[in-house]
């Protein structure tokens, strides 16, 4: 489990983060939204210990986010907003270097993880390119699947829609639930994406001006009368 008591994190004088608290129980996908500038980025790094409470604490397993240790413990994954893969590399090497770097495998067993991956999310034809010669939705389906070669206990996604199209967010939307189902892996998801949050979370979180507005489930948000609430799921443009 996911554990966050009393959050804060400030940047400077500039509050990031205020008073969060929120638990993301095992095999569960929980949804993180909020406007742009309301902290789930910053979030999302103390869950993964790239960033470090100003005050609370955050626990993953029980064990301390900002301990070093704890990410070599708890077997997590992060795909970051941007997908941060390596051009340079080939999409089959992207997937590898992970397990290359670790150990963790032979070559050929390297190999079938890394194919099984590619499977998964429909990449077969693109092992040999590199990351800078597929499409955005292609891209995204690239970083997803390196960290599914990482076998983790918890999936973290930064972002994993934005920028495509409304058919290729919904597919990305199912790969995330599918290999929740499949895998039981505690999924965490930062999204601006109302059909993807409405869709597959089991808890949605929101955040603004880095503090939680609410917790609750997609059927309790789409009946939910608290104005705040529903002009954030239902802009008027
Ligand atoms: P978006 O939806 O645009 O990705 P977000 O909710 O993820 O937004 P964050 O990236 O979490 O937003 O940033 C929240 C605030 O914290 C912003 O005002 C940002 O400028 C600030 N911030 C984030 N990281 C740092 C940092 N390392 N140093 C100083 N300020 C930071
Ligand atoms: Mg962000």
């Amino acid at each position: 489990a996911v554990r966050i008591e009393g959050l804060s994190k400030s940047f400077g004088a500039h509050e990031v983060l205020r008073n969060v608290s929120l638990e993301v129980a095992p095999g569960e996908i929980f949804v993180l939204m909020g406007p742009s500038g309301s902290g789930k980025s910053v979030l999302l790094k103390h869950i993964v210990g790239l960033e470090a409470p100003s005050a609370g604490r955050v626990t993953v397993d029980g064990l301390d986010a900002a301990d070093p240790a704890t990410r070599h413990a708890v077997h997590m994954a992060l795909v970051f907003q941007a997908g941060a893969l390596f051009n340079s590399l080939s999409v089959y090497d992207n997937l590898a270097l992970y397990l290359r770097e670790h150990r963790l495998g032979t070559e050929t067993q390297i190999r079938e993880k890394v194919r099984h991956a590619l499977k998964i999310l429909s990449l077969e034809n693109a092992e040999r390119k590199s990351p800078a010669e597929l499409s955005g939705g292609m891209r995204k389906r690239v970083a997803i699947a390196r960290a599914l070669v990482m076998e983790p206990q918890l999936m973290l996604y930064d972002e994993p829609t934005s920028e495509l199209d409304p058919i290729m967010s919904a597919t990305i939307s199912e790969i995330i639930a599918t290999l929740k189902t499949q895998t039981r892996v505690t999924t965490i998801v930062v999204s601006h994406d109302r059909d993807l949050a409405l869709g597959i979370a089991d808890r949605v979180g929101i955040l603004m001006q880095g503090e939680l507005l609410t917790i609750a489930t997609p059927a309790e948000l789409r009946r939910s009368t608290d104005p705040r609430i529903s002009d954030f799921l239902n802009p008027q443009i």
